[in-house]
C-alpha cells in the first residue's frame, strides 16, 4: 500500500505555482488512515514520549490518535490568541507568509520528552516555531513526527539534531 495513492496533490492552491498536498483523502479512508497512525505510533513507541505536541489544525489530526495509542497527553499549539490561560508565544515564518504560535505556559513539565507532530514537513518553520515553544518551557524534545516530507523545501536543514520520521517523502 503507497499512502501516496490517497494524498491529492492540488495544484495552484492556496497560491499559483503551490502543489498542495491535501491529506483529507487519506483521512477519509478508515483503513488507510489507521495504518498511517500505527506506523508513526510505531516510530514514537521507540522514543519513551511523555507528551505529544501538534500545531493546529492538521497537528491534531496526526497527534491526537498517536496520543490516545501511547496512552499519553496532547498538548495544543495554537495561533495566538486562541488559547484561554496563560502562554509563551513565538513569531514564524510560513510557506506563505507569517504568523505567531501560542503553548499553555503549564502545558510541559520540565525534561519531559515531546514528540511533536504535524500533517507536514516543508520550509520546517512551523515545527522549528513549535520546537522553540517546547524548549523554552524545558522540554526535551525527543522526536518529529510527519505524514509528509517535502524534501525540496529542505525543511530538514535547521533541524538536523532531531530525530525526524515522515511516512511519505515527495521530491
Ligand atoms: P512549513 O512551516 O513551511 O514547514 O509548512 C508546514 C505547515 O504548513 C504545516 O502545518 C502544514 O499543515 C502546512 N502546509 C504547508 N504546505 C502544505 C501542503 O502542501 N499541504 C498541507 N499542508 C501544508
Amino acid at each position: 500500500m503507497d499512502y501516496k495513492d490517497y494524498i491529492t496533490v492540488v495544484e495552484d492552491y492556496p497560491q499559483e505555482g503551490v502543489r498542495f498536498k491535501d491529506i483529507t483523502t487519506l483521512m477519509q479512508n478508515g483503513d488507510v488512515y489507521k495504518k498511517a497512525m500505527d506506523d508513526m505510533t510505531a516510530f514514537a513507541s521507540n522514543q519513551k514520549i511523555d507528551v505529544v505536541v501538534g500545531p493546529e489544525a492538521r497537528g491534531f489530526v496526526v497527534g491526537c490518535p498517536i496520543a490516545y495509542a501511547l496512552g499519553k497527553g496532547f498538548v495544543p499549539v495554537r495561533k495566538k490568541g486562541k488559547l484561554p490561560r496563560e502562554t509563551v508565544d513565538v513569531d514564524y515564518g510560513l510557506e506563505y507568509g507569517k504568523d505567531s504560535l501560542s503553548i499553555h505556559k503549564d502545558a510541559i513539565k520540565p525534561g519531559q520528552n515531546v514528540l511533536i507532530t504535524d500533517d507536514l514537513l516543508a520550509t520546517g518553520g512551523t515545527v522549528n516555531a513549535t520546537v522553540k515553544l517546547v524548549e523554552e518551557l524545558g522540554g526535551r524534545v525527543a522526536g518529529l513526527a510527519f505524514m509528509i516530507e517535502l524534501k525540496y523545501l529542505n525543511g530538514r536543514e535547521n533541524l538536523e539534531q532531531y530525530d525526524i520520521f515522515s511516512l511519505v517523502e515527495f521530491s
